[in-house]
């Protein structure tokens, strides 16, 4: 896609809250530059078209030079037809007294059908990113409606760990989010992610690049501080950022959820111009996590396509959280397997 070009976007639950914070920002240029067009299509149930609609009038109203137009449907095949880039957001929450294999049938209700739209209509290069829960499983789901696309082309989202995972360094070294870099999210989108700073770099204002291990230990009082902080403190503190901002706000995280996708579009099609972030990409093999599974792997993008960061040695106990995190993966793949929606 040369982004001169305008782009189709396919949004689904495009009237939930994620949608509604997603939406202007895709529409204003900050997914894809300000000189690319953008046509949106905002997927809806039912019961969801009249929120989508309201947003299609604001977003008339604002009038932005970027957006080419907008409309609402809730035809998958119409959405989907020659879209370019799908972001899946619209997911079944898990209601009360729900156990986790009627979460998956329920999902894979959804998640099938879109990729087997997705399939039929959409355009040569489109590319699939996957936010709504459990949205590495979804993300298979989908993969494995739409045979004729490449199957590296489905991703689901673990930016946002990523973007809390910088921001809590941040604040505890009290440097600029922009001098941290070589942060992981390997895993699941889960309480199982495993947020990893071995390979961290911190980069002074003059330009000097120094492990993050060793500007932790500087803060916190040693290396032996260091790894207590990242298991009691920033591991779950990240992991269960979610919780959180749904304790304080009152619901759930809607905002950085959007932003997270936009950084993940924007990085796949854009490039990370030689810095790494997290994705969930389909597995090669790589880092002993078997070839299939849709995983988060630190990635760069290049020419439009994900990439693992390859040859990081990878400590026992960060190997042994990842372990534990792609077991719930081939847990959750046997489930929709056994369902029958794989
Ligand atoms: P949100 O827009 O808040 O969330 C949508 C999905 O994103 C949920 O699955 C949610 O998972 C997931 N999500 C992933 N990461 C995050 C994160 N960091 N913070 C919050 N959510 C995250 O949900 P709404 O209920 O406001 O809107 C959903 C819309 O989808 C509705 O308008 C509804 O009509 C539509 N919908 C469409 C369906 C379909 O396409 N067939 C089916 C069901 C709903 P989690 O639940 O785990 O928070």
């Amino acid at each position: 896609m040369s982004t001169q070009e305008s782009v189709t976007v396919t949004v689904t639950g495009a009237g939930g809250q994620i949608g509604y914070a997603l939406l202007f920002r895709i529409a204003s240029g900050a997914m894809f530059g300000p000189k690319t067009p953008v046509r949106l299509r905002l997927l809806e149930i039912p019961a969801g078209l009249k929120s989508a609609e309201g947003s299609a009038l604001e977003l008339q109203d604002c009038a932005f030079t970027t957006l080419d137009s907008v409309e609402v449907t809730d035809n998958a095949a119409h959405a989907f037809a020659g879209t370019n880039v799908a972001l899946l957001v619209g997911a079944r929450p898990r209601g009360p007294g729900m156990e986790r294999g009627d979460l998956m049938a329920a999902n894979g209700a959804i998640f099938g059908p879109q990729g087997s739209a997705i399939n039929a209509g959409a355009a040569d290069d489109v590319r699939v990113l996957v936010v709504g829960n459990p949205a590495n499983t979804n993300a298979l789901i989908a993969a494995a409606h739409a045979p004729d696309v490449p199957a590296e082309r489905f991703t689901a989202m673990t930016r946002l760990d990523h973007n809390r995972a910088l921001a809590q360094l941040a604040r505890t070294l009290d440097v600029p989010v922009a001098s941290i870099g070589n942060v992981i999210i390997w895993g699941n989108h889960s309480a199982t992610q495993v947020p990893d700073v071995s390979h961290g770099v911190l980069t002074a204002s003059d330009g000097t690049r120094r492990p993050l291990p060793d500007a932790l230990a500087e803060a916190l009082g040693g290396s032996a501080k260091v790894a207590a902080w990242l298991d009691e403190t920033f591991i779950p503190r990240v992991a269960k950022r979610g919780a959180e901002i749904i304790e304080v706000r009152g619901s759930s995280s809607a905002a950085s959820a959007a932003a997270a996708a936009v950084d993940h579009v924007h990085d796949w099609i854009l490039g990370t111009a030689g810095s790494w972030t997290s994705a969930a990409v389909l597995s090669d093999g790589s880092y002993g996590v078997p070839r299939g599974l849709i995983s988060s792997f630190p990635v760069h993008s290049r020419d439009g396509a994900w990439e693992i960061q390859q040859g990081l040695s990878v400590g026992a106990d960060v190997h042994a959280r990842i372990d534990r995190s792609i077991k719930e993966l081939e847990e959750e793949r046997d489930m929709v397997k056994s369902l029958g929606l794989i």
